[in-house]
């Protein structure tokens, strides 16, 4: 039977992406998100049959719990997980709501562990299972106006490593990605005074053309990057399945940008 590929995020943005690539290998995809439709949308446009689409919000154990022995017993034992599910609330720290650090903390850092450990025992009983979290360039960097967003990937990449050497001798991987964000070419590109005057603009800082970075004004962010343009979510999920694939790459951290970091 084929592998069962298990994506997080997988309705929209780069999760969708990284769905459509595993779909056209081969792989049985369960696309996962909180809305059923768009999850489902998702699965009716991949490649194959066997796709099925869950409603489940990362954040919440119970649901994660439920949602994994779902899958399991629908489809099977899990070969791949992506972990894409990311939210971002962007504002400088004194204007940040508690619940605003709670909900991106719990969807991005939480989530991740949750589904991971959810995932884990069925991974057990596949050959050569590999999980890929996404990060972000702001997570190794940090971001003026994000820091709920940065410390929640900062702290995949701890999760990420510890994890790789929690089930390294089971022959299963785990591996982070982080795509590309600006540092000092955020606020400071956007707002040429000093940061605390200012409000955060109303747009992540993210660089990969998707929802989550729709309002941000590409000339001016594209212009910081060395090579010159923003990414693309294929890009980004070309990413992933290398990741998944390469069967000697653990703990790691690989960082798809553009380039951006060696101008930060
Ligand atoms: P999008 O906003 O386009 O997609 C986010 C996906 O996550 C959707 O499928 C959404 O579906 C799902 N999702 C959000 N919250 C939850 C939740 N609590 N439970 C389950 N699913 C959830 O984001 P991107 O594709 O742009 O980003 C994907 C990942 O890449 C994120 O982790 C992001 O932080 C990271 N990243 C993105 C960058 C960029 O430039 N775009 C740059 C660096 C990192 P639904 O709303 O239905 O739940």
């Amino acid at each position: 039977m084929s592998r069962l590929a298990v994506v997080c995020g997988g309705s929209r943005g780069i999760g969708e992406v990284v769905s459509r690539l595993l779909a056209e290998r081969g792989c049985r995809v369960a696309v996962v998100s909180r809305n059923q439709e768009a999850a489902q949308a998702a699965v009716a446009s991949l490649h194959g049959a066997d796709h099925q689409a869950f409603s489940c919000d990362v954040s919440k154990e119970q649901q994660v719990q439920e949602t994994f022995e779902r899958i399991q017993k629908t489809c099977g034992n899990i070969s791949y997980l992506v972990n894409s599910a990311g939210i971002n609330r962007d504002a400088l720290l004194l204007r940040m709501r508690p619940e605003d650090m709670v909900a991106v903390l719990h969807t991005n850092l939480l989530g991740s562990m949750l589904t991971c450990r959810a995932a884990l025992r069925s991974m057990l009983r596949t050959q050569g299972a590999a999980i890929v979290n996404i990060g972000s360039v702001v997570g190794l960097k940090g971001n003026a106006g994000q820091c709920a967003y940065s410390a929640s990937k900062a702290g995949l990449e701890g999760f990420t490593r510890s994890l790789a050497k929690e089930v390294a001798s089971r022959n299963i991987r785990v591996n982070l990605l982080a795509p590309g964000t600006s540092q000092k070419h955020s606020l400071c590109m956007f707002y040429p005074f000093p940061v605390l005057c200012h409000p955060i603009p109303p747009c992540s800082l993210g660089f990969i053309h998707t929802d989550m970075t729709a309002g941000l004004r590409e000339e001016a962010g594209a212009r910081s990057i060395p090579l010159g343009r923003f990414g693309t979510p294929e890009e980004i999920a070309q990413a992933a399945l290398f990741l998944l694939e390469a069967s000697y790459v653990t703990g790691q951290v690989l960082v798809v940008d553009g380039g951006l970091q060696l101008a930060m």
